[in-house]
Parts: C-alpha cells; structure tokens; sequence
C-alpha cells in the first residue's frame, strides 16, 4: 500500500469510523467534522498519487452506498421530530460539500491520468525501435555493378555521357549518314531537329575520342532508347560499352579482352565465340556469343537447344568513325564493344520475363538482394 507520509497511509484515511452511529445532535456534529477534515486530507494530497481506480476508491469512501454519508441519511428517521431538521441540515451541508470536492478530486485525477498516458505516448523509450527496411538495388543495377568491376581491373575508365543526345554524336560520327540504311536498324525518338534520345551508348565513344583524346580505354553504362515494345523489347534499355584507342590495337586485343571480361563476370573462363556481323562503327564487326552456362552446349531452353548465349557486339573502330571523332588511323586503332545489360541481368539472376524488370515490384529486388 502506498505510504503517504511517515506514520499515515492512504488505507488507513480511507478506513471506514469505528462507529458511524450518532446518539446525540453534538456527537452527529463531532463524527462530521471527522468525516470532513478527512475528506480535505485526502483531496489534498497530490493526484499524482492516485491511479485513477484509487481516485474511484475514494468517491466510494466518502460518497457510496455504504459511506458514513449515507448511513446517517437513512438514520435521520429515528431522530426524535424537533432535532431531525437540524441534523438534516447537518447532513446535507456535509453531503453537498462532499460531493463537490470528491468530484473535482476525481476529475483532476483523471486529467493526470490522461496527460500522462499522452506524454508517455509521446516519447516512450522503452518501447522497441519499429524495423528499419532498407532498400536494395534494382536487379539490373545490380547487373551494372557486377559489370564494371572486372572492366575497371582491366584497366578501363567509367565514364557518363548524355542520354539526350545531338544526331551527331548518336549516328553521324558513328558513320551512319542521315541516309545511311543502318538509321533503319533503330526506330529512334527524335526529339527536335538535331535532337534525338540515343538509341546506343555507343555515342559516348564520339564525345570521349573528342574530349579526351587518345589513347583511350573507357567503358560507360547507362539508359537508351527505342521506339519499340513487345514481349521481347522494352522502349528504355541499358547498355553497356567498352573502347579501346592506342596505337597497334588488334583483333587479338580484343579477344583477350573478352575472354578476360566474360571469365570475370561468370566467375569462370567460358567459351567464347565471335560470329562474323554487321555494325556501321566497326569493321570487321561481329556478334559475341558466350557458351550455354546451364547445358554447356549441349543445348537447353535457355538457350533454344543452340547451345549459346548471344551477348552483345564488338568490333575494330571503323577508320571513317577515327576520322571523324579526330583521330588518324593511321597511328591509331581501337576495337570496341557492348552489350545489353537487362538480357544479362535475366540470364545471370533467373528472371523469366522482361517486363518483370520494369515493374517496379520491390519483392523482386528484396529477394536478389538477399542472395
Ligand atoms: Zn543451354
């Protein structure tokens, strides 16, 4: 029980008189004035004191059905008829004063109550921090990182360049004339006159031979853009692309350069095989297939049962693309090339459908950060 004070306790305030019964107008007056001084002890203790299931104790001390109070109302009959006025009058005063300070008593105590239920509310420090989510990269962000690692070991600089791009830098220095038949091979968005959303990052090649000069090793990563949709292509696509400038580069160079970068990005040296192709910026061009991880040639689904993986494009520099981003080729050569990382992403983290990467479906990327 709470102690109130050295030598008194709120049980024993709130204990009922010994003997409630008065025989007489002055012992009835006596046995009030108890009752009232009480009472002020009580109420004016600090309402800090009292929950407020205490603070209803007390108004069922003082007020209930079976308080002093009412006891001597239902003892006011067998007073004799002159003395009954008198202690009706004594008992009512007493009556009204109680039940003013109790109720105020109590509504003080439950303001506390309620205050201090706000502010702990407020600031409990004691409760448990709520979980903290962390985000995770998208997985062809992902794909990204876990391509530039290996080409920044092999000695190459990442480099940024614009995604609204000028008609020169995405077609014109990459030897494709606006009446080149190659300008057919990407439906582009053009954007204003000489404006255009590249369609390769292959425009970043022109502005790092004519910003940086050579020699040259740079690879970039980023957004480009085709006007194109269906279950096999998106409009917005991530590239990423490699070049190379110094004097004496060969196709050898960049063999072992491939063979280097696919060895790092699979975690193993994989067959390679270079299918003669077609680019405007390359020439001799050709197509990189990377050997089924999943069959290992012998052919499976993945792999349409060719037992090869396409991967993207390489090539020498085509010498008009030299000449015309500055560079003699007669010093200089250079071999370039790039691939499409999303189709990397899906073969490398398990991912069925294309669109699934556009959705914006945080589980997908919560589970590939997980592993
Ligand atoms: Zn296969």
């Amino acid at each position: 029980m709470m102690t109130l004070s050295k030598d008194i306790s709120l049980s024993e305030l709130l204990e009922l008189p010994q003997s409630a019964a008065a025989s007489s107008l002055s012992e009835l007056q006596n046995l009030i004035d108890d009752e009232r001084s009480r009472c002020m002890k009580v109420v004016g203790l600090q309402v800090n004191l009292f929950s407020e299931a205490q603070a209803d104790d007390v108004r069922v001390r003082f007020t209930g059905k079976k308080s002093p109070l009412q006891d001597w109302l239902k003892a006011l009959r067998n007073y004799p008829a002159d003395e009954r006025k008198d202690a009706g009058a004594k008992i009512n005063q007493l009556k009204s004063f109680l039940e003013t300070e109790i109720e105020n008593f109590v509504v003080k105590c439950r303001l506390f109550a309620e205050e201090k239920k706000l502010a702990d509310e407020r600031i409990d420090l004691t409760l448990p921090r709520p979980e903290l989510r962390l985000g995770s990269r998208h997985p062809v962000s992902l794909a990204v990182q876990q391509l530039l690692e290996p080409l920044k070991r092999l000695g190459f600089t990442v480099i940024d360049g614009p995604e609204l791009e000028r008609d020169f830098y995405n077609f014109e220095a990459l030897n494709i004339p606006s009446d080149h038949p190659a300008r057919e091979m990407q439906d582009t968005f053009f954007v204003a006159s000489e404006w255009v959303l590249r369609t390769h990052t292959s425009s970043v090649q022109a502005h790092a031979m004519m910003e940086r000069g050579v020699p040259l090793r740079v690879a970039c990563a980023g957004f480009t853009y085709r006007n194109e949709l269906d279950l096999t292509h998106v409009p917005t696509f991530r590239q990423i692309e490699c070049l190379v400038i110094d004097k004496g580069i060969t196709l050898a160079h960049m063999r072992s350069t491939l063979d280097a970068f696919f060895a790092e990005v699979f975690g193993r040296p994989v067959k390679l095989r270079l299918r003669s192709s077609y680019f405007p910026f390359t020439e001799p061009s050709a197509e990189i297939d990377v050997q089924c991880q999943q069959c290992f040639g012998s052919g499976c689904r993945s792999c349409k049962h060719t037992g090869w993986l396409e991967m993207g494009g390489c090539g020498l520099v085509n010498t008009r693309v030299l000449e015309r981003c500055g560079v003699d080729p007669q010093v200089y050569s250079g071999f370039a090339f790039g691939m499409g990382v999303d189709r990397i992403a899906m073969s490398k983290f398990g991912i069925a459908d294309l669109r699934s990467l556009f959705e914006g479906d945080v589980l997908l990327s919560r589970q590939l950060a997980l592993r």
